[in-house]
């Protein structure tokens, strides 16, 4: 049986949208280092959430319920600061307990080239072993939004169209990342009740674009395993993209690593192939 690549994009407790403190599913770190034992996933990095816009927007109903507090008066959005001391102290009990286990440590970056002077005055960033980049929040006027909330307002081609242009600037340019997560975020909101499923030919050159402009940049493409789209390797490898990290984004323990054995399938198709340690990239 082949192993399993490292899971290099997982949250805990200490990101911020994470479950309630009421949840059943709250996706610890311990509890996740459990699950990892027990499905055989040899490594994983814990990259939680630092988000440090200042103008984001939302609507309150584009929020979960148990997020909603953090949205003001105004819709603008306050996330609590990262707890680095409680993780890395978090991290260190979780080597202890689970020394079958590599945990890497890490943080989902959110708008990169927009916030990494911000970044450096708050955390040392050399302090952890993978950083990927993310791109979540779109300009629109004088604020930022989520694509949930732009879909509201914008047609549904535009929105995407608007996603993949900020990518050069703003996962493919300035920040310490090594990997730019999730291509098809925008793509998770897409309006499917009114528009039918999401066809990518129409934006493929958008796509083919931003793809260009990460591998440009000497970086890794994500390949998210929430929902596999096998034209997200086909496209990155013919744009000239040499590496690849897969992440399951999981916020709760059973999500961990989820369909890994077919996103490793598709990946092994388009020409990637594991290094030896399961925390390398995947290469061609
Ligand atoms: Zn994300
Ligand atoms: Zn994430």
């Amino acid at each position: 049986m082949t192993s399993l690549p490292a899971d290099s994009h997982v949250h805990s407790e200490f990101s911020w949208d994470t479950g309630g403190p009421d949840s059943t599913a709250r996706g610890t770190m311990r509890a996740t280092c459990a699950r990892a034992v027990e499905i055989g996933l040899p490594a994983l990095f814990f990259t939680e959430h630092l988000d440090l816009e200042d103008a984001w927007f939302t609507n309150p109903e584009d929020f979960a319920a148990h997020e909603r507090h953090l949205v003001g008066e105004d819709g603008v959005v306050a996330v609590p600061r990262f707890d680095v001391d409680g993780y890395l102290e978090e991290i260190d009990r979780c080597r202890a307990a689970f020394p079958e286990l590599t945990i890497g440590t890490g943080l989902e970056f959110g708008q990169p080239g927009l916030r990494t002077d911000a970044a450096r005055a708050q955390l040392d960033l050399t302090a952890f072993d993978r950083i990927i980049g993310s791109l979540h929040t779109l300009e629109l006027g004088d604020h930022r939004v989520e694509p949930n909330t732009m879909f509201r307002r914008l047609p549904a081609d535009d929105v995407i169209r608007r996603y993949l242009a900020e990518v050069p600037s703003v996962v493919a340019a300035d920040g310490p990342h090594e990997v730019v997560t999730h291509i098809d975020y925008a793509v998770r909101y897409w309006p499917e009740e009114d528009e039918g499923p999401f066809d990518p030919r129409p934006l493929e050159e958008e796509f083919r674009g931003a793809m260009r402009a990460i591998a440009a940049s000497g970086r890794a493409l994500e390949i998210n395993t929430r929902r596999l789209r096998p034209w997200i390797p086909q496209w990155w490898a013919e744009e000239g993209g040499e590496a690849i990290s897969f992440g399951s984004d999981s916020h709760t323990p059973l999500a961990l690593a989820a369909n890994f054995p077919e996103a490793m399938a598709m990946a092994d198709w388009a020409g990637f192939r594991p290094g030896r340690d399961p925390r390398e990239l995947w290469r061609r």
